[in-house]
């Protein structure tokens, strides 16, 4: 079974996403930047194929380069999941640590895809074009929020299967 694992620095949208892809409110949304501590793995379904979802701590170097056990989570979550999404908010611009992780997970060669979270509408869409730079070659532009796009998402996610 597929495993997808959604990644992103604090408060980008993770488990917002997390919820509306397991259609559960399992996942704490917050406002309040690093609140999932722990990681959340559900099993749910986009149209009949099974695939399991992982919503992680999300990754933050000001805690003192990330607390070790968060660090340590991060890359035990990297070897695990099969796809990784990795997720950036739209209104915050491209951060070192999203180039970092980047570079970090085509050193890998993991699948992974950019998920351009908060463009809760076109207007929003051509902030956008800043992430071009990380270089990416497949660029979701979602609102986890309203499920923009969300759909799209997960049709291309699951030709991983
Ligand atoms: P996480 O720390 O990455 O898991 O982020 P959360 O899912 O807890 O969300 C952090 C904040 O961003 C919350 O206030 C959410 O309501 C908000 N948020 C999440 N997705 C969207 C979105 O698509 N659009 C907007 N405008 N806000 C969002
Ligand atoms: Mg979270």
């Amino acid at each position: 079974m597929l495993k997808v694992g959604i990644i992103g620095r604090p408060n980008v949208g993770k488990s917002t996403l997390f919820n509306k892809i397991t259609g559960s409110r399992s996942a704490i949304v917050n406002d309040m930047p690093g609140v999932t501590r722990d990681r959340l793995e559900k099993v749910t379904e986009w149209l009949g194929v099974r695939f399991t979802v992982v919503d992680s701590a999300g990754f933050d170097l000001k805690e003192e380069i990330i607390k070790k056990e968060m660090q340590q989570q991060f890359f035990t979550l990297l070897d695990e999941v099969d796809v990784c999404l990795l997720m950036v908010d739209v209104t915050e611009g491209v951060h070192s640590l999203d180039e970092i992780v980047c570079n970090l997970l085509r050193e890998k060669g993991k699948t992974f895809f950019l998920v351009v979270n908060k463009v809760d509408s076109e207007k929003r869409e051509y902030l956008a074009s800043e992430f071009y730079r990380l270089g990416v070659s497949e660029m979701f532009l979602i609102s986890s929020e309203h499920g923009r796009n969300v759909d799209m998402l997960l049709d291309r996610v699951l030709d991983e299967a």
